[in-house]
């Protein structure tokens, strides 16, 4: 799975935030205030350092840079590119009170994890070895980033993922103008690199092997199975070809090819994060007319703002207070008929027909606790698993950590709670 087809259709995709040259992040880095108790650290879920290692830059010193990334987040590269900065590290940045631009800090980071990658250079080490051993249950950054803290504690460490290629939604899901597939993969790569990570992929906890196979081998164990499937609508003509989950429809196109070239018109239902992605995305695989369709207004979309005029600016169009109520089409669809609806979300007698030649709901995803409902002691509520500060669910040695505990958040914060479960760990089975 490594070897992804070149001719994929996300490789036709450029780069939304181009790198730094030496020269820019050079004048970036000096910058920077180095403020005393840096708003931007409490806001970056990993806690880096951000003032040390932007001082590091702007002294040339990168090896010292990227060490300073990857002491508190092993995913700082890709989170360079991923993270929504713009409400995260840099929207706490005190330039945004002198209306003066933040700090670029997601650019600079991406400086700094580049050029360590590019070199080679190797930051960690796996601990003496402990005797004792971790299971962990999914291969995304929450399971990663746990995989890889407990291997510096010199814990043994199996990882259990039903998917094909490690990474998790780092890896499917992305929007390629921030992060293609293969850069997700060196990632994982790069993660590994400490060894004794022994993967399994393929199987399925809960269907592939047993969860008292897995208490009887293993001290420990970290769910960190992400959400699921897309959620579906029940609705006249859900049948017809040309319609697809959101997240389902980029997987495809971000490890193989979708032909979208007798596709006139697309639409995206849904109003956060990842119908404005996907909006974005068919405009760039070349769909000429997208439209989002969403039941609220504007200022009630739960997809950041940022994204969305972007999306706008890309030429995307909007259909609010509109609430799908069939699938117009004979075998394949084109178009869907939705109610207006007014504030109050009541249809208002008014109807209208979005042409849409392919249709994605990206309009949620299952959450996936439900299956650690099977250990007794686990508990879920609203379909997360339920955490305490430390990650640890109500069974003992039993942790969980990103999406399938938050409820769906960022890969930073997936990374943190990760490596914040594997810390928990191994204070209770000791260790380096
Ligand atoms: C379309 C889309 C775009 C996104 N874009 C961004 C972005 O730009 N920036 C950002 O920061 N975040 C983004 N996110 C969110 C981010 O991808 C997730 O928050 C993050 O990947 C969560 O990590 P995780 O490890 O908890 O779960 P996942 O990444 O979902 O990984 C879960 C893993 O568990 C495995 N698994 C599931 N069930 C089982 C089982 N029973 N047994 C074994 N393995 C199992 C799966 O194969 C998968 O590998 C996006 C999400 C989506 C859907
Ligand atoms: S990991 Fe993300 S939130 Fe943290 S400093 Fe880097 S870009 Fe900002």
């Amino acid at each position: 799975m490594t070897n992804l087809p070149p001719d994929r259709s996300e490789a036709s995709f450029g780069d939304y935030k181009p790198a730094y040259s030496s020269a820019q992040a050079l004048a970036e880095a000096h910058r920077c205030l180095y403020c005393v108790d840096a708003p931007c650290v409490q806001h970056c879920p990993t806690g880096i350092d951000i003032p040390e290692f932007i001082r590091k830059i702007g002294t040339g010193n990168l090896r010292g840079s990227a060490r300073t990334i990857f002491a508190a987040n092993v995913f700082g590269m890709s989170c360079a590119r991923v993270c929504p900065v713009e409400v995260l590290c840099a929207g706490a940045c005190v330039y945004n009170e002198m209306d003066a631009p933040a700090i670029e800090i997601g650019k600079l980071q991406r400086y700094a994890t580049d050029a360590a990658y590019a070199a080679g250079w190797e930051f960690f080490t796996a601990g003496p070895d402990t005797g004792k051993s971790v299971g962990i249950i999914g291969g995304g950054p929450a399971a990663l980033a746990a995989a890889h803290e407990l291997r510096v504690h010199g814990h043994a460490v199996t990882i259990y993922d039903a998917g094909g290629a490690l990474g998790g939604l780092n890896t499917t899901g992305v929007a390629p103008y921030k992060m293609r597939a293969d850069q997700s993969l060196v990632e994982v790569e790069w993660v590994m690199r400490i060894g004794g990570i022994e993967v399994q992929s393929g199987v399925q906890v809960g269907r592939d092997i047993s969860w008292e196979t897995l208490q009887q081998r293993h001290q420990a164990l970290v769910i960190a199975v992400g959400l699921g499937v897309d959620r579906t609508l029940d609705i006249p003509g859900k049948q017809l070809a040309g319609i697809h989950g959101a997240v389902d429809f980029i997987r495809m196109f971000k490890l193989g090819r979708v032909d979208m070239s007798a596709v006139r018109s697309a639409a995206v239902l849904g109003g956060g994060n990842t119908a404005i992605d996907a909006v974005r995305e068919l405009r760039g695989l070349g769909v000429p007319e997208v439209t989002m369709i969403y039941r609220g207004g504007e200022a009630q979309m739960s997809g950041y703002v940022h994204e969305w005029k972007a999306a706008k600016v890309e030429g995307v169009r909007a259909a609010f207070h509109a609430q799908p109520i069939a699938y117009v089409g004979e075998d394949r669809v084109t178009g869907v008929r939705c109610a207006r609806v007014g504030a109050d979300r009541r249809p208002t007698g008014e109807e209208i027909t979005v042409p849409a030649d392919v249709v994605l709901l990206a309009i949620g995803q299952a959450r996936l606790g439900e299956f650690a409902a099977a250990l007794p002691g686990v508990g879920v509520e609203d379909g997360r698993i339920v955490v305490d500060a430390e990650g640890a669910t109500g069974r003992p040695g039993v942790y969980a950590a990103g999406d399938c505990a938050n409820g769906g958040k960022e890969v930073v914060n997936a990374v943190a709670e990760g490596k914040r479960a594997a810390l928990a760990i191994a204070r209770t089975l000791g260790g380096a």
